[in-house]
């Protein structure tokens, strides 16, 4: 299986927490946190549609400048989510630039904030650079069990976490993931092309077997319509979906634990803080932050397929060994 998202944290595990995640095929991306981003390519920062903030500490939204740097001047709308407070962090961060020769761009951003309020609502505000970056406030939505994004293809689900400030936590799940056999596609009289991903959406979107999708001749640009029913029992194979988890940032106590475990259950990758050594315990109580061997623990009753710990902290420069160790012996699997 060729999973769909394609997660590179954009720094190593003591730089900034940012998770770059390409969906495959769709020339777009989301990303999980704002800390310092100067390592991700224009190009691909461009194919940003949806951020999701875990908190505005400085190291988690320091890169917002440098997104919307990239992002002047670019038709696509940029969709952005955060713990309350957040619209107007967005909006003090527009104000502090001056704007009077923005409506030279050729075209017009549109930016879109979204805040996760106490009661578990979605407050929401644009800010278009028409209108210098005015606010706009838009009517509040629903989060039904805390789902940010809905998509055919995928969701995106938060939880919100204590760290003595409002800290969101995020799962990305595919909602089924279809495999390809090129050789059977190729059985069959066709090949790959775009006509594959409006099959995949149309699997997606509930089609039945008797929908007939315009399929491309084998070698040629001759069009071959096929139905769905063929492809599915011939050449598709339609599996559950890839689930990631991304959590950082928060005090561990049992309230959390059972929040992040619910929310990053069952996940095939798991990015999860793991800032302190046990042994150094208080600290991290004292900062509200995960040692390795509690994110480890966590990962664990979450049953997660792969650990990944991040968000070391710069004491154990040179002792990264040590904080992956542990939390490997926590988690009992694989730790990436
Ligand atoms: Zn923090």
């Amino acid at each position: 299986m060729r999973p769909i998202f394609q997660p590179r944290l954009v720094n190593g595990p003591f730089g900034d927490p940012a998770l770059f995640v390409d969906i495959l095929f769709e020339r777009r991306a989301l990303l999980f946190d704002l800390g310092d981003i100067a390592a991700v390519p224009p190009r691909k920062l461009l194919r940003t549609s949806h951020v999701f903030v875990s908190h505005a500490h400085m190291d988690h939204f320091v890169g917002f400048d440098r997104l919307l740097r990239t992002c002047l001047g670019r038709h696509r709308p940029l969709a952005l989510y955060g713990p309350e407070r957040f619209i107007e962090q967005v909006e003090h961060k527009l104000a502090a630039f001056t704007w009077n020769l923005v409506e030279n761009y050729a075209a017009d951003l549109e930016l879109t904030a979204h805040e996760v309020t106490a009661e578990g609502g979605l407050r929401r505000a644009s800010f278009n650079s028409r209108e210098r970056f005015a606010r706009r406030d838009l009517a509040p939505l629903a989060t039904g069990h805390g789902r940010l994004l809905v998509e055919p293809a995928f969701e995106v689900r938060c939880a919100v976490l204590d760290h003595r400030t409002p800290c969101l936590a995020f799962a990305v799940q595919e909602a089924v993931h279809v495999n390809v056999w090129r050789n059977r596609l190729a059985d069959l009289g066709i090949e790959p092309g775009p006509w594959l991903r409006e099959a995949k959406h149309a699997i997606l979107a509930g089609a039945g077997d008797d929908t007939v999708v315009v399929a491309r001749a084998l070698g040629g640009d001759a069009q071959r319509p096929i139905t769905l029913g063929t492809l599915r029992s011939q050449a598709l194979q339609v599996v559950p979906g890839q689930k990631l988890a991304y959590v950082t940032d928060a005090a561990h106590h049992a309230g959390n634990v059972q929040r992040i475990v619910e929310l990053a259950e069952a996940a095939d990758l798991f990015f999860i803080e793991s800032t302190f050594l046990d042994a150094d315990a208080a600290d991290a109580t004292r900062k509200a932050h995960l040692t390795a061997r509690q994110a480890g623990a966590i990962a664990a009753a979450a049953r997660a397929s792969v650990l990944v710990p991040f968000h070391f902290s710069p004491r154990y420069a040179g002792r990264e060994d040590e904080l992956r160790a542990e939390a490997q012996a926590a988690f009992g699997g694989i730790v990436a």
